[in-house]
């Protein structure tokens, strides 16, 4: 089906980055299982008190879960998994990744088109005029100055809970769910929206869906083929599947 598709979308989430040693939020291990869901007010806490939010971020008084995610992505590399696609999209057979991790791990392992829909945790943006800069180290441990272009407020690029999507983020994703003829649906339970909504548009517009997951998901019975298994140990066997039917069919 990848080998027979012209725009192959990856869309990611979560799962593809647990054998790199960072928890998804739901299911079994999942951080918010063991923790609890957190609030869901994170961006309107924000936007009342910049200040005291990033003083909570930075005074260690950050909650348990976010400590524990935080450890968890300071320690992780790429896992198999990513590396099998950024082989596809350097062998011509991905065309781009729309990815709802924070981690960097897709261009960390090689991935040059990747579409960051809940931004990253490398990155600060201005909630006021949209600008991202880099988040330098230091900014890990203080609060960073208003923004330079426009003085308004800067928050980490991450998506909190209640805050929209970032526009061009979204565009993109959208454009990569309207182009793709084919998409794995990776690692990704498909219930956050918009994010989870994206493999069902792209369906809509006659793309096949591939799902790549450990369980059974709200998207697996629509799927066109559904692999069960580790994203780190399915997608190094697809990749070297496809590698090797281009290299049969092309003979
Ligand atoms: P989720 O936590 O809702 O779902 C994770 C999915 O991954 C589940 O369907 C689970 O069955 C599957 N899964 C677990 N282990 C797997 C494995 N080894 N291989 C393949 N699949 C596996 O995650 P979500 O749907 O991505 O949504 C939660 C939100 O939180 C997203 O925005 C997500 O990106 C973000 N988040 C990001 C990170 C990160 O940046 N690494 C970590 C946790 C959560
Ligand atoms: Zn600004």
């Amino acid at each position: 089906m990848i080998i027979s598709s012209s725009h192959v979308v990856a869309m990611t989430g979560a799962g593809i980055s647990v054998e790199s040693g960072i928890p998804a939020f739901r299911g079994r291990e999942g951080i918010w299982t063991r923790h609890g869901t957190p609030a869901a007010d994170g961006y309107s806490q924000f936007l009342e008190d910049p200040e005291a939010f990033w003083a909570r971020q930075h005074l260690g008084r950050a909650e348990p879960w976010i400590a524990e995610l935080r450890n968890a992505l300071d320690a992780a590399t790429p896992n198999p998994g990513h590396i099998a696609l950024a082989e596809l999209e350097r062998a011509g057979a991905l065309r781009s990744i729309v990815t709802q991790n924070i981690d960097g791990l897709h261009q960390d392992a090689g991935s040059r088109s990747v579409v960051e829909i809940h931004g990253s945790r490398y990155k600060l943006r201005c909630v006021d005029c949209g600008i991202r800069t880099p988040r330098e180290e230091l900014f890990m441990a203080q609060a960073p100055p208003p923004c330079e272009s426009c003085g308004g407020r800067v928050k980490f690029d991450s998506v909190l809970f209640g805050e929209p999507i970032p526009p061009e983020a979204l565009e993109a994703s959208m454009a990569a769910a309207n182009q793709a003829d084919c998409v794995l649906v990776i690692g990704t339970s498909a219930t956050v929206r918009p994010a989870g909504g994206l493999p069902r548009i792209a369906q809509s517009n006659g793309a096949k869906l591939i799902e790549v997951n450990t369980s059974e998901t709200a998207l697996s019975k629509s799927c066109d083929i559904v692999l069960r298994g580790k994203a780190a140990e399915v997608l190094p066997q697809l990749a070297g599947g496809v590698s090797l039917g281009r290299a049969t069919s092309w003979q």
